[in-house]
């Protein structure tokens, strides 16, 4: 992979949200700007953030609607095709495509720094002024007991089921005798 400019005035590590922005407002000044994601443009905010959380808050909103006035039951598959319509818009918002339009040059890839000044990106070597690392961030497990980390089974994640049935997932708390029959606490069923 050819990398099109020599020494690049601002380098951005992610193509999320920060990443789009801090890259977009860099060539904005006529900035020559890289951006380097090894996964998908839009980041967690398109994919599996805001945009698919705000969507399911409303086709909830809608469902429960439907649900008053008709008696019929939420269908989980439409909510599923209401999400994936919702990020199918905003997707070429966050695109490689409209990144070039905007003046950042895009590659796909993971980086690593070398040495100050000297990144790669799977065997390209990258010359750069300044770096914004917008990598993103993954959640950790305090450790507080019944904190466990709760796994979606792969049929949820990939079905049309409603995911959180009252009862599943269950806190080690909610799991004991004494709470035994108790609805599941909401902060369990996120
Ligand atoms: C369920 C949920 C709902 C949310 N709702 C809202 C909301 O309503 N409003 C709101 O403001 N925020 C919301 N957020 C938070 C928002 O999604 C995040 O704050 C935002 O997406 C963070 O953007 P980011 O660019 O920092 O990181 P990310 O979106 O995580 O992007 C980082 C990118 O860096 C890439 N990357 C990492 N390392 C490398 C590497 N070495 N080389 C190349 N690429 C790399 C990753 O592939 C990724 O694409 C929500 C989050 C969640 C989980």
């Amino acid at each position: 992979m050819v990398v099109e400019n020599p020494i690049v005035d601002l380098l951005v590590v992610g193509g999320g949200t920060a990443g789009i922005i801090g890259a977009t407002t860099a060539a904005g000044f006529g900035a020559r700007t890289l951006l380097v994601e090894q996964a998908r443009t839009g980041g967690d905010c398109l994919w599996t953030g805001c945009v698919p959380s705000k969507t399911l808050l409303s086709a909830a909103e809608h469902a429960m609607t439907v649900h008053a006035l008709t008696g019929q039951p939420p269908r989980f598959a439409a909510v599923r095709q209401r999400i994936f319509a919702a990020i199918r818009t905003i997707e070429p918002v966050d695109s490689p495509a409209a990144l070039e339009a905007a003046g950042v040059q895009v590659i796909t890839g993971t980086l690593t720094f070398r040495t100050p000044g000297v990144a790669e990106v799977d065997g390209t070597t990258i010359r750069f002024r300044q770096a914004l690392i917008a990598s993103g961030a993954a959640p950790v497990n305090p450790g507080i007991p019944g904190l466990a980390p709760r796994r979606l089974s792969p049929r949820t994640r990939s079905g049309n089921s409603m995911p959180f049935r009252r009862g599943w997932p269950l806190s080690e708390a909610a799991r004991s005798p004494a709470n035994s029959g108790k609805p599941s606490p909401a902060s369990d069923r996120r």
